[in-house]
């Protein structure tokens, strides 16, 4: 038999993912956590990080790196109230860097926490009714949910299963409330009903997708639900399993993979399906090695054949064949948009998803201004983006001229600046070989430049960026991707499609800006003279075996709409 990988050690030892957090976090000498604890801490949706921009100068002088962690927030479908989004806003400044991370799972991040602000935090965030809870760590994280802002009815009841979701699979261990908000210890301990001791051998991911708008990327998560719809009437889910992006550099044993289509379900059937496939991942998943723990391995090494005749057994019917739907967008929906009850969405461009105020540009302020008088709720966009919805008519005007006055009026940008994404990346995610989020700001208006010197300034062009192989910004499903290789390196991938239903390949290894730019320089320049007519940038890279239109994971399986 393998032998269980160190962080199953750390889980099976950890008396309910309590470890030795407590002490840690009292262990007044050191800016850091014990080592086990590190592991144990991201199961309640905190990493310890260390600015690595600092790492150097501190080692010559003899000091431990300067150590702070990342609270990330349990936010089913990204929505919060305005006094949640005050308080998030209070705490960014109270104990975070000043500013606030809007992520790519629709939640929000803080960055730059010290240790001994970690309780204070959490408890401040509790009195809004916000945790961390399993945000992180091998469990079920925060599950997200698209956008149909036009379907109010269907909106609210995607939201009401997303929370369901979430909250289903909520570790049952008291350890989040007693560490951090000082709940006293109940006797006897708690079983984990649907974890069992060691919880899942790997994170997971799950979603809700709503056809036409694929903002979501569905076929990137482990475990997907695409809404069937008859009008604004919910029929049920199709079943999406098997995706996933993480990959190590230069190990062909690990891959993305686009989710693939296993049937669909009614409804009411959400919950059950959903144990079914989280508790095969947790007994069939591989917990020897974490580079094939997620369940796309499980799914590719035990056949998909096989692993739905599994999940129907564990189900005690068979699921129904998977319904008709297409999906024809992607990005999210910007400006003012009539929600069909009377009220409006309005959602902003938030560049590499960083809320701070810049100069004359005050997005945070504004914000916090919009929240503290008007009626309406926030969405944080899985594009990193920020709707303000549920605004009533009467608002609009009012909230114009706050954005506006705050210097963030929105602006006509382009369409690859208005979807492009980047991860974190340094200085603060350890396991960043490359910038991202700070240099998407300077590389996406050259990448503008050579597009409009192409005359293709109106074109879509999917550009995600991240800092390492990770790809926590999804970049396996760019048009172009580029994947951190080394400090100002990276490899260029170039083929997904605009709707994020096809892998892309590795065209250039280890580039520098100036090298990606040439590439790119000639790239645009044969689109635009060899294309056909409305032919995207990834299509025809394929069509034109720029890049290998072959690929060893399938495209989703599932009937034609
Ligand atoms: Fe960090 Fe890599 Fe994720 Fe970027 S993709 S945030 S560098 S782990």
């Amino acid at each position: 038999m393998a032998t269980l990988s160190e962080v199953e050690r750390i889980k099976a030892a950890s008396d309910g993912l309590r470890g030795s957090l407590a002490l840690s976090l009292d262990d007044a000498p050191t800016a850091g956590l014990r080592e086990d604890d590190q592991q144990l801490i991201k199961l309640h949706g905190i990493y310890q990080q260390d600015d690595r921009d600092q790492r150097e100068a501190r080692r010559q002088r003899k000091l431990e790196p300067a150590y702070s962690f990342m609270i990330r927030v349990r936010l089913p479908a990204g929505i919060c109230s305005t006094g949640q989004w005050l308080t998030m806003d209070a705490l960014a400044s109270e104990h975070g860097d000043g500013s606030l991370k809007l992520t790519t799972r629709q939640t929000f991040e803080l960055q730059g926490v010290i240790k001994e602000s970690l309780r204070p935090t959490l408890q401040a965030m509790d009195r809004a009714l916000l945790d961390a809870i399993a945000a992180c760590g091998d469990v079920n994280r925060n599950v997200i949910a698209g956008a149909a802002p036009d379907r109010p009815a269907l909106q609210a009841r995607l939201q009401a299963d997303a929370v369901a979701l979430s909250e289903h699979f909520l570790p049952a261990t008291r350890a989040y409330h007693e560490i951090f908000l000082g709940a006293e210890r109940v006797a006897g301990g708690e079983p984990e009903p649907i974890y069992g001791p060691t919880y899942l051998p790997r994170k997971f991911k799950t979603v809700i997708a709503v056809p036409p708008r694929n903002d979501v990327d569905l076929y990137a998560h482990d475990l997907g639900f695409v809404a069937i719809c008859e009008g604004d009437e919910l029929l049920g889910y199709n079943l999406c399993v098997g995706g996933g992006m993480g990959t190590s550099h230069g190990e062909p044993s690990t891959y993305p993979r686009v989710a693939t289509v296993l049937g669909f379900l009614p409804a009411t059937q959400l919950l059950p399906v959903a144990e079914a496939v989280v508790t095969l991942q947790r007994d069939h998943g591989d917990r020897s090695n974490r580079k094939q723990a997620r369940l796309k391995y499980t799914l590719d090494r035990l056949g998909t054949d096989h692993f739905l005749a599994l999940l129907n057994e564990r189900l005690g019917e068979a699921l129904q064949p998977a319904r008709p739907y297409a999906f024809s967008e992607r990005g999210d929906a910007f400006g003012w948009q009539a929600a069909g009850d009377g009220r409006w969405w309005l959602t902003l461009r938030i560049e590499g998803g960083r809320l701070r105020d810049a100069g004359e540009q005050r997005a945070r302020s504004a914000l916090r201004e919009i929240a503290s008088r008007f009626d309406l709720r926030l969405r944080i966009t899985p594009n990193q983006n920020l709707s303000l919805i549920d605004v009533r008519d009467t608002d609009r005007a009012a909230i114009d001229a706050v954005l506006e006055g705050h210097g963030c009026a929105p602006q006509a940008l382009s369409p690859l600046r208005r979807d492009a994404l980047a991860c974190v990346a340094l200085p603060l995610c350890p396991l960043a070989m490359a910038e991202a989020e700070r240099w998407l700001p300077q590389f996406a208006p050259r990448v503008e430049a050579l597009l409009a010197q192409h005359g293709l300034a109106d074109e879509s062009v999917g550009l995600r960026i991240t800092g390492c192989p990770n790809g926590c910004a999804r970049p396996y499903l760019a048009e172009i991707g580029l994947i951190g290789k080394a400090p100002g390196r990276y490899n260029l991938l170039l083929g997904g499609d605009r709707v994020g239903e096809r892998l892309n390949a590795l065209y250039r290894e280890s580039l520098d800006e100036p090298a990606i730019l040439a590439e790119l320089d000639q790239l645009f320049g044969r689109w635009a003279a060899e294309r056909h007519s409305g032919e995207g940038f990834g299509d025809f890279t394929r069509r034109t075996g720029l890049v290998d239109g072959s690929s060893p994971h399938p495209a989703p399986r599932r009937e034609p709409a």
